[in-house]
């Protein structure tokens, strides 16, 4: 922990233990779980492992604090929003060294999502004034009729490790925009770059109780965001992570009947048309693919490749791959870094030991990276893929990128919406006609056209079919947050 403190500018934004009602306190039990870095195993920190009684302060503070945040005017809460971007960005160094030490991104990607995560709380800082309601046209005389956003409430934020501070920084920042304060439970694996933001949050000024963090290892998850659920002052939850964990979320808070967004697993098809260019193809693949690894659930899974450009295609896909350089983060030249964890190489494994097993064959990769490290995969292309394979099914979450052969465009619409999920698509063609029915037969919340890059604040972030509902960032991101009042004032001659 010193050690860790020592490699930032400002060691204080270092605060392992829980934030609840601006203080900074360890858990009720004082259990702390550890903290490790990917690419060596190593324990890099100790945090509080929180129970129910921990959840449940939470709660108790950010319920308290609701009716001051909500009765602040919008530009007021707007102020203290962008002061905290000015503070993310002022900090941003450090909060990407922390970013990669816990998550094992390169530090180039480290400072990428730092800059994502900003944009999102300087989108909704501007928002927050704009959230409009409706003055209804007349339709009985001695009426008037208007509906009005108010803030949903106490919201529930639980966020994976894939992105540490942007998925935390896109759901709290809405909420507070809107009017709601927050309770919140970052992923086990990276729970530091969360409290590191919220001390930036509280410097920045927001009012105790207005977000609360708890951290508690896997195993306390349940448990403590159960007490959440259970409890009707938490009117709302926004979940990002699995489409097993959404389902469960949403089932066990049925009770109190919450309004839910679940931002889940996805299955993205990635699919390149022979009128495509194919230099441009290989690169819009290689960025959105190779992401953090390929550990985002907008990543390609499964990429379909017309018969007549499949070789030409795999050929420079395989070279540009194999020359990905796998190192850690503290490698200034990495681009992939380790997997997560044990239980992501594990899946990996799994994934590319059924394909080969299949019938595919690895045109580059295929194998675990043991001298790199614990946690290293190789980037991987595997040709002669099929729908039988694992990694048709379920989202392999690493750096494997699977080659599908199709000949018509039908076949490939068909293959790419086989699948329970719907959150990314992409697809690359020059031809217009196709461009438009591709993009509207496609079975998912966000579609790439000649483009592998497709997040921005400003865009609305989110899926369809059991990879979930609501959505994150644009001017529809605040929706979520919002719940619409109607009032009907009679009288008026
Ligand atoms: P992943 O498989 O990528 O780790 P998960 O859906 O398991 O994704 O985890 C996403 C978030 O959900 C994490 O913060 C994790 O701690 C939390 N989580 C996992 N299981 C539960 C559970 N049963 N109840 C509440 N939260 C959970």
């Amino acid at each position: 922990m010193k050690d860790l403190q020592s490699s930032l500018d400002r060691p204080a934004l270092l605060s392992p233990l829980n934030f609840i009602d601006g203080e900074w306190q360890s858990a009720l039990s004082g259990e702390t779980f550890a903290v490790h870095n990917p690419a060596t195993g190593e324990v890099i920190a100790n945090v509080p492992d929180s129970q129910p009684v921990d959840a449940r302060a939470a709660t108790d503070a950010a319920s308290r604090a609701f009716p001051g945040w909500r009765e602040k005017l919008p530009k007021e809460r707007a102020a203290i929003l962008r002061k905290w971007y000015d503070a993310i960005v002022a900090n941003g160094e450090d909060l990407a060294r922390l970013i990669s030490l816990e998550q094992g991104k390169p530090l180039a990607e480290g400072r990428g999502e730092v800059a994502y995560g900003a944009s999102y709380v300087a989108w909704f800082a501007e928002e927050a004034s704009r959230i409009y309601g409706d003055i209804i046209p007349q339709q009985q005389r001695g009426k008037r009729m208007t509906a009005l956003k108010e803030p949903v409430g106490v919201v529930a934020a639980i966020t994976p490790w894939n992105f540490p501070l942007a998925m935390i920084a896109r759901k709290i920042a809405p909420a507070l925009a809107a009017g709601c304060t927050v309770v919140a439970k970052p992923a086990e694996d990276t729970p530091l770059t969360a409290l590191a933001l919220l001390k930036l949050a509280q410097e920045a000024g927001v009012p105790a109780g207005v977000i609360n963090i708890v951290t508690a290892s896997r195993e306390h998850a349940a448990p403590a965001v159960g007490d959440w659920l259970a409890d009707e002052r938490v009117r709302k939850i926004s979940f990002t992570g699995s489409t097993a964990v959404g389902k469960y979320l949403a089932r066990e808070s049925a009770g109190t009947l919450k309004k839910l967004s679940m931002e889940l697993g996805g299955n993205a098809p990635f699919i390149v048309f022979d009128d495509a260019d194919i230099e441009a193809a290989v690169a819009g693949l290689m960025a959105s693919k190779f992401r953090n690894g390929g550990q985002t659930c907008v990543c390609p899974n499964r990429v379909y490749v017309q018969s007549a450009i499949y070789d030409r295609f795999a050929d420079v896909l395989s070279t540009r791959v194999a020359a990905l350089k796998v190192a850690p983060a503290t490698d200034e030249a990495a681009q992939i870094g380790p997997m997560i964890n044990a239980r992501a190489i594990d899946k990996i494994v799994r994934h590319v030991e059924d394909a080969l097993a299949q019938g595919a064959r690895a045109l580059t990769g295929g194998k675990r990276l043991t001298d790199v490290g614990p946690n290293y995969f190789a980037p991987t292309v595997l040709a002669d893929a099929t729908a039988d394979m694992l990694l048709f099914r379920e989202e392999t979450f690493g750096p494997v990128v699977p080659l599908f052969r199709f000949d018509t465009e039908a076949d490939a619409l068909k293959a790419a919406n086989e699948t329970p999920f719907g959150l990314a698509a992409y697809f690359y063609s020059q031809d217009v006609r196709r461009i438009d029915r591709v993009s509207r037969l496609l079975e998912a919340g966000i579609v790439g056209v000649n483009e592998g890059a497709i997040s921005s604040e400003a865009a609305p972030f989110g899926g369809v079919k059991e990879s979930g509902y609501g959505r994150e960032g644009s001017r529809y991101g605040l929706d979520d947050y919002t719940t619409l009042k109607y009032v009907c004032q009679g009288g008026l001659a």
